[in-house]
C-alpha cells in the first residue's frame, strides 16, 4: 500500500521554485531515499511531508489523510528526525524520551521509552545529561525518539550526518530493521551514495527541486550502465540536462 503519496509539490521562496513539481509514492515496509546535492530540495520536501512547511502547490497524503488540510491528523502517523535537531542540554537522554513519549502516547509511554532506549544503543549513557553527548550520540538519541512510538511513517533527514563509521552502520541497521519489523515506510535524505545503495529499497534522484529519476538502486545502476549509484546519479543529471 502507498502510505505516502506526494503529488506535484511546488515551493517558492523569494520568487524561486526551490521545489518544482515533485511527485513520488512510498509503500509500507519500504525504505525510500531522496538523494541529491546541497540545495536540491530534500529538506524542504521532507518538511512539507512532516507538515511543518506549506507548499504553494501540490498534495500530500499520509495513510490516506490529506496532510495539508488535516496536519494534526496526519502527524499521528509520522515520526520526524529534523536535519538540525538539538537536544535540551540539561535533560538526560532518558528524560528526553519520557518527555516526548508522554506527549505522543500518554497511555503507552513506558513501552515507548523502553523501545527508544533499546533503539538508541546508548546504554547507561542515557542517564547522562544530553549536553554532554557527542554529536553522534545526540543523533542516535533523536532518531530513537523519532522511532520509539512506532510511527507508520518515519521521516529521517540525514540520519547519519556527522556519525562515524560504526555509528552510521548501526543507525542504518536500526532503520532497516525498523521498516521491516514495524512494516513502516521510512523516508531518508542523504548525500551519501554508498548509504542509499545499501539501505534503500528505492531512491529518487533530486536536483534543482525536480526528481530526475527514481527506482531501486540496482535498476538505476543498470539503466545508466554504472558500477555504483554515484555514477548513475551523475549520468542521470547529465541525461536530464540534455
Ligand atoms: P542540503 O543537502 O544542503 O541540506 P537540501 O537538498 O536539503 O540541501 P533544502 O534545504 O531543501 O535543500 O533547500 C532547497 C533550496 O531552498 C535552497 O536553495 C535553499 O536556500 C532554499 N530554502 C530552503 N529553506 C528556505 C527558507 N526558509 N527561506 C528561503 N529559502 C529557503
Amino acid at each position: 500500500m502507498d502510505i505516502i503519496v506526494v503529488e506535484g509539490l511546488v515551493k517558492v521562496y523569494g520568487g524561486r521554485r526551490v521545489i518544482d513539481g515533485v511527485s513520488f509514492r512510498v509503500r509500507s515496509g519500504e525504505v525510500f531515499g531522496l538523494v541529491g546535492p546541497n540545495g536540491a530540495g530534500k529538506t524542504t520536501t521532507l518538511r512539507i511531508i512532516a507538515t511543518l512547511v506549506k507548499p504553494n502547490e501540490g498534495r500530500v497524503l499520509v495513510n490516506g489523510v490529506d496532510a495539508l488540510a488535516k496536519p494534526v491528523e496526519a502527524r499521528k502517523f509520522l515520526g520526524y528526525l529534523p536535519e538540525e535537531a538539538e537536544v535540551y542540554p540539561r535533560l538526560t537522554g532518558y528524560e528526553h524520551m519520557l518527555f516526548h513519549a508522554r506527549l505522543k502516547c500518554p497511555n503507552s509511554y513506558r513501552e515507548a521509552v523502553s523501545r527508544g532506549a533499546q533503539l538508541s544503543g546508548l546504554g547507561n549513557r542515557l542517564h547522562d545529561k544530553a549536553g554532554e553527548y557527542s554529536k553522534g550520540m545526540k543523533r542516535r538519541l533523536l532518531m530513537a525518539i523519532a522511532l520509539m512510538t512506532k510511527p507508520q511513517v518515519a521521516i529521517l533527514d540525514e540520519p547519519t550526518s556527522g556519525l562515524d563509521v560504526h555509528a552510521s552502520y548501526s543507525v542504518r541497521k536500526v532503520i532497516k530493521e525498523y521498516s521491516k519489523e514495524a512494516g513502516a515506510a521510512v523516508i531518508i535524505s542523504s548525500h551519501n551514495m554508498l548509504e542509499v545503495e545499501h539501505l534503500c529499497d528505492r531512491v529518487a534522484f533530486i536536483n534543482n527541486g525536480r526528481i530526475i529519476d527514481s527506482g531501486p538502486p540496482t535498476e538505476l545502476m543498470n539503466k545508466y550502465s554504472s558500477a555504483n549509484i554515484e555514477e548513475a546519479f551523475i549520468k542521470a543529471i547529465e541525461a536530464s540536462a540534455i
